[in-house]
């Protein structure tokens, strides 16, 4: 079979349970086209031999009868998910070559399944990103326009999957790197509630943001993967919440009559592109067509996010990357004095600049002096900007909005500032600082025929509703079955 790769994960784990297709055919397929895809950046580490070795398993499973739904799919996992049988490198110089003697939860959770892993994807540099430019093993290019950025810091994920490299991907999300790299490329991708997918064997950006959520061609597709996912990790991850596993999918059916849809309005004052706002429009009345009903909303601390995520981020990010010395693992520094210098000149050569900035914002949030006036502040916003949702949620069961202002943009703009990126990351940063669930789906194209992708953002644990909504969506409309023609 030709195709294979324009098949979703429910097609083709349908294809793999009747036996049309075996695993091995497939990890052979999607590995041909990562090989002849290299020049798109997506991939990072292919080990095919592991690959093989478990499709093969996973057909051997499935002979035996009784196999579960997943198995033999393959998945590519986001290169912050530590892999034993991969190099695991969180894009930066600081671990290259490195090979964790474990799986990270959520690896191993999607391989339980059955799933079989045909390697790791680019990133920025320990998460830190809104365009996959900051990876220390070079750039994603976005499949509908390589000349544009993917998104990220999960863009390899996205390229990857818009791309028709891997049926679904692992992406993680601290400020919507999940949602946004999405959004540029036109696939569907979920952030959960903060404790739900295990943070353990996540290389850490910023600990009490960081979640873990699946990134595929459609809802129906990231239900699935979700459902394998997600659960309780008390003894690994303490912020892991002691819920069982839940299934996502008996839910995706059920009707948007009287579904009320919150719109803040906020999330469509000055700054969002009209193409964006155009498309966001017109999905808004596709709902209203199904049955459900705008209610306008307010979310009054919208602006506030972004200092108060790049004040909570990278103070959290200053801490968890003190652990990058140069002793326990990752690079060291080839000639030093002494102990000092070891350390300085190995973090030094490790980290990108990006990484750098945001250690340095990080400590001197926390340091004597400012830790009053920055760090504890930001930390009462973000307790308000979470509130501010749940006074919302009174009036509706889920909200909508952009995901970012503009559709992707130019590759290596130099007129671009970091600061340029992080206001880019307005409509992404409110959910995270509350925890919510949140997803983006594909709604159209704007500029330049690159891709608008639609936020919703649920109530603590309501990733059921979420889907359900994109779901019935895209049983409505056909954008999430576009594709980059260069691709097909
Ligand atoms: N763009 C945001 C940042 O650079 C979000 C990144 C993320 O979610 N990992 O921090």
């Amino acid at each position: 079979m030709q195709d294979l790769h324009l098949l979703t994960v429910r097609e083709t784990a349908d294809l793999l349970q009747t036996k049309q297709v075996s695993s091995l055919e497939l990890a052979e397929h999607y590995l041909s086209r990562a090989n002849t895809h290299k020049a798109l950046g997506a991939f990072l580490d292919c080990s095919p031999d592991a690959t093989r070795l478990a499709a093969k398993a996973a057909d051997q499973k499935i002979a035996m009868g009784n196999a579960p739904r997943l198995t033999g799919v393959p998945i590519a996992h986001k290169d912050i998910f530590v892999t034993k049988d991969f190099v695991t490198t969180a894009g930066s110089k600081m671990l290259k070559g490195y090979r964790s003697p474990f799986d990270a939860t959520v690896v191993a959770r999607l391989a339980d399944a059955g799933m079989v892993t045909l390697g790791k994807l680019n990133c920025d540099e320990f998460a830190m990103g809104s365009a996959n430019e900051n990876s220390f093993y070079g750039k994603v290019h976005n499949p509908w326009d390589t000349s544009r950025v993917p998104g990220g810091s999960s863009g390899g994920s996205a390229a990857a999957v818009a791309a028709g490299l891997a049926p679904a991907a692992t992406g993680t999300d601290t400020g919507g790197s999940i949602r946004q790299p999405a959004s540029f490329c036109g696939i569907t991708g979920i952030k959960p509630t903060y404790g739900r997918a295990s943070r353990y064997g996540m290389v850490a950006y910023a600990s009490s943001l960081d979640q873990a959520g699946p990134m595929a061609r459609t809802a129906e597709d990231c239900a699935l993967l979700l459902s394998a996912m997600c659960g309780a990790d008390l003894d690994r991850d303490s912020t892991s919440l002691d819920l069982p596993p839940e299934d996502f999918t008996p839910g995706l059916n059920d009707s948007m009559k009287g579904l009320r849809i919150g719109v803040p309005k906020e999330f469509f004052a000055d700054g969002l592109a009209d193409d964006v706002r155009a498309a966001i429009d017109a999905a808004l009345a596709e709902y209203e067509k199904l049955g459900a009903k705008r209610v306008p909303i307010s979310l009054p601390r919208t602006e506030l996010a972004i200092p108060v995520y790049y004040i909570i981020a990278p103070a959290e990010a200053a801490s968890n990357l003190s652990r990058f010395d140069g002793v326990k693992f990752g690079h060291r520094a080839a000639d030093y004095k002494d102990l000092a210098d070891m350390y300085k000149k190995t973090r030094a050569q490790g980290f990108g600049d990006e990484v750098k900035r945001r250690i340095m914002i990080g400590n001197y949030v926390l340091s004597h002096g400012y830790y009053d006036a920055y760090y504890l502040q930001a930390q009462r916003i973000r307790r308000m900007i979470a509130d501010d949702f749940q006074e919302a949620f009174n009036n509706c069961d889920l909200i909508a909005g952009p995901v970012a202002p503009s559709v992707a943009w130019t590759l290596g703009d130099k007129n671009r500032k970091p600061l340029d990126d992080y206001l880019a990351d307005i409509y992404t940063l409110p959910a995270s600082l509350a925890g919510l669930p949140a997803m983006s789906i594909p709604v159209g194209f704007g500029e330049g025929a690159m891709p608008v992708g639609m936020q919703l953002i649920g109530n603590y644990l309501q990733e059921g509703r979420l889907l359900n909504a994109a779901h019935q969506y895209q049983l409505a409309t056909d954008w999430h079955l576009q594709r980059p023609v260069i691709f097909k």
